[in-house]
């Protein structure tokens, strides 16, 4: 039998991946969007003529109720949120409606329908917000920084209630930061990847960075939606910490993207103290041995290799007139 998937936040990076992923698992995926929100599928490329698109107001309880019910799905993958972490503090209020409304309304929807729907919802590593302790595991404490993390943790608890009142089948990822060619410009991954490819094609000369001793976890978001699916397929639904268990500075990130074309990043990386983020010096970094052990899961593919994906691409696309990433990136 043809499983079905449901997709919030399709048109977004592990949006791409993961349908990528279901659609050769011979999945029916099925993206729901927004009204305002449909010239965003340029982004899936060529996937877009691959999988089906449902528009429906995420707010709108009744809306995806009736989407639950005529669509029936096997699983639902709750990605949709607005993922630059500092925007949260420009519309708190929002942020909050729309990840923890959106997961609450999910969960409300599968429970009146009565399926058997697996539900998935993307938690974050911005959860562990101030740690005190790393790595981090299933069990540290939650202590959320922004009204990104608050929001996203108030999905995670209302998944973990509605799975012990009702019994759903929900679960949820606690994803560290994961990268590809399809993040956009404002992380500073790509921001270093775009950098690098542009100055190897002399279209500018400097990159400005605010902390070179940041540290964070990085991974491929490919690695990681083949994470949420395999939540979904074992017996038990549970929350998994996801990420590579290893720290990378922001230092790393930018010798191994120069590295790549053959740049030597001391000549271009200039320091601007104004990007300085208020709460770097924390070290968010992943014990993801729950994972490796219960989904058998682990990555493919190494931080070098990640940033040179990024970079080829952004050369490729920056070589083709393109800037934006509404492009196949290369797989593997
Ligand atoms: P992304 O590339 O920013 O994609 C976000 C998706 O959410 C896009 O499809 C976007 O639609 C949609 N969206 C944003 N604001 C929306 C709104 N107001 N109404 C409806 N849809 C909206 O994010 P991602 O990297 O794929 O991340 C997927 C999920 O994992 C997110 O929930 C994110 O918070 C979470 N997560 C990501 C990371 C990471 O490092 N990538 C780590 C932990 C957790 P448009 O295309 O129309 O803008």
């Amino acid at each position: 039998m043809t499983k079905t998937a449901l997709i919030t936040g399709i048109t977004g990076q592990d949006g791409y991946y993961l349908s990528h992923l279901l659609l050769n698992r011979n999945y029916r995926v099925v993206g729901l969007i927004p009204p305002h929100r449909e010239p965003n599928l340029a982004k899936l490329g060529s996937l877009a003529d691959k999988v089906e698109i449902y528009t429906v107001d995420l707010k709108d309880s009744t809306a995806l109720l009736t989407a639950v019910e005529q669509l029936r799905p096997q699983e639902i993958y709750n990605l949709a949120a607005p993922s630059f972490v500092p925007d949260s503090w420009k519309d708190p209020l929002g942020t909050l409606d729309l990840i923890t409304g959106t997961a609450t309304r999910f969960l409300e929807a599968v429970r009146q329908v009565g399926l058997s729907t697996r539900f998935y919802q993307a938690s974050s590593s911005e959860m562990f917000g101030d740690v005190s302790c790393s790595p981090q595991d299933e069990n540290t404490p939650f202590r959320p920084k922004n009204p990104y993390a608050a929001a996203k943790l108030h999905a995670h608890w209302t998944m973990v209630h509605h799975r012990q009142r009702y019994g759903l089948f929900a679960c949820s990822g606690i994803l560290y930061n994961h990268e590809s060619p399809l993040r956009p410009p404002q992380f500073v991954t790509r921001k270093i990847s775009l950098a690098a490819a542009s100055i190897k094609l002399g279209l500018t000369n400097t990159l400005e960075i605010g902390n070179l001793d940041a540290k964070r976890d990085w991974g491929f978001a490919g690695d990681y939606v083949e994470a949420m699916w395999r939540m979904l397929q074992v017996d038990e639904p549970e929350e998994y910490v996801i990420g590579t268990g290893k720290l990378h500075s922001v230092r790393d990130l930018v010798a191994a993207a120069f590295d790549c074309v053959g740049l030597d990043w001391r000549q271009y990386v200039v320091i601007n103290t104004s990007l300085l983020r208020p709460d770097e010096h924390f070290q968010l970094v992943a014990n993801p041995s729950k994972a490796k052990n219960k989904l058998g899961w682990q990555t493919q593919v190494s931080f070098e290799q990640l940033l040179e994906k990024m970079v080829l691409t952004d050369l490729q696309r920056l070589q083709s007139g393109m800037t934006t990433p509404a492009i196949s990136p290369q797989r593997g």
